[in-house]
C-alpha cells in the first residue's frame, strides 16, 4: 500500500496517515508495531510518556532501520520541559527507539512556563541535524506564535485532538496559515459518530465501514490520523482509505456533528497537565 504524503515547512515529507501506539506496551507493542510497518504504515506515533519507545524501537530495529520512508515519531513529557532536560530527555528516547524523525512537545503545560526553553533546545537538535523535523502538539494559536517569535521557527507540525465531534475548524485554519501540519489524535472518536447517518450513510453508499469513512474525512482535511489497533485486520481497513473520495457535501455534514463539548476526557491545553 503507497501512502500519499504532505510536504512540511522544513522541506520534508509527512505520510498522510499514521500508526498510534497509546496505549500498546511490551511484546503487544513490538509485534503491532512490526505488522504496521510490514503492511505500508511508515508514520509511527510514539511517546515517552507511552512508556513503549523500547518496544517500539524493537519493532524498527526488526524492520529495515535505515528506510529514509520511515517517520518515527515521539514526545517530551512535561517534567523535561527546559533546555539541558530536553537535551537529556531526547538522548535518552533515541538510545531507546534507535532513530527520531519527528519530536514533538507533547502538551505545553503554560502552568510551568517552560515550553519556550524546550523549544529551543528542539530548534538546536535540528540545527546539529540529529533530528530531522521538530513540531508540537496540543499547542493553541498563542503557543505556537510565542515559540516561533522566540527561536525564528515554526513548528512544522501540531499534533491535536481531532474527531467528527470536534472538528477543530479555527486550529486547522491557524495551521494552514502558518503552514504547520495537522496530525490528529484520537481520529476515530472512539467511534462515537458511526452511527450517525452523515457517517453510515457514505460507509452504506461506498461499501466501506465507520472507520474508514471518519479517516476519509481526516485525509481530506489535510489532517494526519494515527489510528491505533493491535489488531492487523484493523490496520488493514484503517489504511485502506486511498482509492475513494466523500464529496463536499459529505465532508462538511461529517464536520457538522462537532460539538464545543466535544473533546473526548476534557483534555484543555491551556489547564492539562501532562508531566
Ligand atoms: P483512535 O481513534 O486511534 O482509536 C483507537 C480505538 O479504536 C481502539 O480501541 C481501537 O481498538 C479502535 N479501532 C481501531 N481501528 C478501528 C476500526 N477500524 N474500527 C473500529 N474500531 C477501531 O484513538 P487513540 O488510540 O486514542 O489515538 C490514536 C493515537 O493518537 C494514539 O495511539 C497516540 O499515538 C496518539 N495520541 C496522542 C495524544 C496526544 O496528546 N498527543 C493523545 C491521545 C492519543
Amino acid at each position: 500500500m503507497n501512502i500519499p504524503s504532505l510536504v512540511m515547512n522544513d522541506g520534508t515529507t509527512l505520510p498522510a496517515l499514521g500508526f498510534g501506539t497509546y496505549p500498546l506496551k511490551g511484546s503487544d507493542a513490538t509485534r503491532s508495531v512490526s505488522t504496521a510497518v510490514d503492511m505500508g504504515y511508515r508514520l509511527i506515533d510514539s511517546a515517552l510518556n507511552y512508556e513503549n519507545e523500547s518496544d517500539v524501537g524493537r519493532a524498527i530495529a526488526e524492520a529495515d532501520p535505515q528506510d529514509a520512508q520511515l517517520v518515527v515519531t515521539t514526545k517530551l513529557p512535561g517534567r523535561d520541559h527546559g533546555y539541558d532536560q530536553t537535551i537529556r530527555s531526547f538522548d535518552g528516547s533515541l538510545e531507546r527507539l534507535g532513530r527520531i524523525d519527528l519530536y514533538l512537545i507533547h502538551w505545553p503545560n503554560p502552568r510551568h512556563g517552560r515550553y519556550v526553553d524546550a523549544w529551543r533546545a528542539m530548534v538546536e537538535l535540528q540545527r546539529e541535524g540529529r533530528v530531522r523535523s521538530i513540531g508540537v502538539s496540543n499547542f493553541t494559536e498563542r503557543h505556537l506564535h510565542e515559540v516561533a517569535e522566540a527561536t525564528g521557527v515554526m513548528p512544522s507540525v501540531n499534533q491535536i485532538e481531532l474527531h467528527p465531534e470536534f472538528p477543530q475548524a479555527a486550529l486547522r485554519g491557524v495551521h494552514a496559515d502558518l503552514g504547520v501540519l495537522t496530525e490528529s489524535w484520537s481520529p476515530l472518536g472512539e467511534g462515537r459518530t458511526f452511527a450517525d447517518p452523515a457517517v453510515a450513510g457514505p460507509a452504506a453508499k461506498y461499501g466501506r465501514t465507520p472507520a474508514q469513512i471518519v479517516l476519509r474525512w481526516h485525509v481530506q482535511l489535510d489532517a494526519v490520523p494515527l489510528p491505533k489497533s493491535s489488531s492487523a485486520e484493523r490496520q488493514r481497513e484503517n489504511l485502506d482509505v486511498f482509492d475513494f473520495a466523500l464529496t463536499q457535501a459529505e465532508m462538511a455534514a461529517i464536520t457538522g456533528l462537532g460539538r464545543p463539548d466535544g473533546r473526548l476526557w476534557g483534555g484543555d491545553p491551556e489547564t492539562n497537565e501532562e508531566m
